[in-house]
């Protein structure tokens, strides 16, 4: 039985909490205090901190946890405030068995990773791949966060995808703007809306529906390669265009 549970941090980030028999671990702690108080509400103990990327709004959190709770942190950036162990090419988490597999992403920055659990249909995806969106290429290369992208798409229809932030509405904003006539990307813009109207999380959703709705994941579409003026590029040459316009959006 894994249970998971979604903390607010900073403006727009999430936390996420995984229980696992004796296990608690918290993925992404940007701050330190909503997981404190989860801990006390929960009776649990914090045994690990696993971190996607170095980014501080992800791993502001690691220090004061690690020192009032002498958890472990894991991640695969040496950057990463606290670390105990940092992943080089390992599969799995060590002494977690095969409860949760790492991903390497990278492109957001040069290290990120994602953590995806077999068992719990659950993929935490960071900075890489957002509801509706993919994160900015500050360290890799477009070509490097495309490749990340098709390696997640890849995970079953059914996993779930929890991301680092809420930013769904914005992402679907820019998809509409690309799509304007898409009455799957308009659906699901006002469904959006709605939930952020009515101050609910938009996370996480499935892989199933990203690869339907996602632009970013949606790069061989040929309706995709039409509305962009691109009908001869390459994926990759529609992916960078679309990024590209985004960070103009
Ligand atoms: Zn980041």
């Amino acid at each position: 039985m894994i249970r998971i549970d979604q903390l607010n941090a900073h403006d727009d980030n999430y936390v996420y909490m995984i229980q696992h028999q004796n296990q608690t671990i918290a993925i992404d702690p940007g701050e330190a205090e909503p997981v404190l108080t989860y801990l006390q509400q929960q009776q649990r103990q914090l045994t690990l901190i696993l971190n996607t990327h170095m980014h501080l709004d992800h791993c502001g959190g690691n220090l004061d946890l690690k020192r009032d709770t002498g958890c472990h942190i894991i991640g695969s950036d040496e950057r990463i405030p606290g670390i105990d162990l940092i992943l080089k090419g390992e599969l799995h988490i060590p002494g977690l068995g095969e409860l949760i597999n790492v991903l390497y992403t990278p492109g957001h920055t040069r290290n990120d990773c994602c953590y995806y659990l077999p068992q719990g249909s659950a993929l935490f995806s960071g900075d890489t791949l957002f509801n509706g969106g993919c994160g900015h290429v500050f360290e890799g290369t477009m070509e490097s966060l495309y490749n990340s992208l098709a390696s997640l798409a890849a995970l079953p229809d059914e996993t779930r995808l929890y991301c680092g932030h809420e930013y769904s509405e914005e992402n679907y904003r820019f998809a509409a703007s690309i799509e304007p006539t898409s009455a799957l990307i308009h659906d699901k813009l006002a469904k959006i809306q709605q939930q952020r109207r009515l101050g609910q999380p938009t996370v996480p959703t499935t892989l199933g529906e990203e690869r339907c709705s996602n632009p970013f994941l949606r790069c061989s579409d040929s309706e995709l390669h039409r509305a962009l003026k691109l009908e001869q590029a390459s994926d990759l040459e529609v992916f960078t265009d679309l990024r590209l316009r985004k960070n103009r959006f």
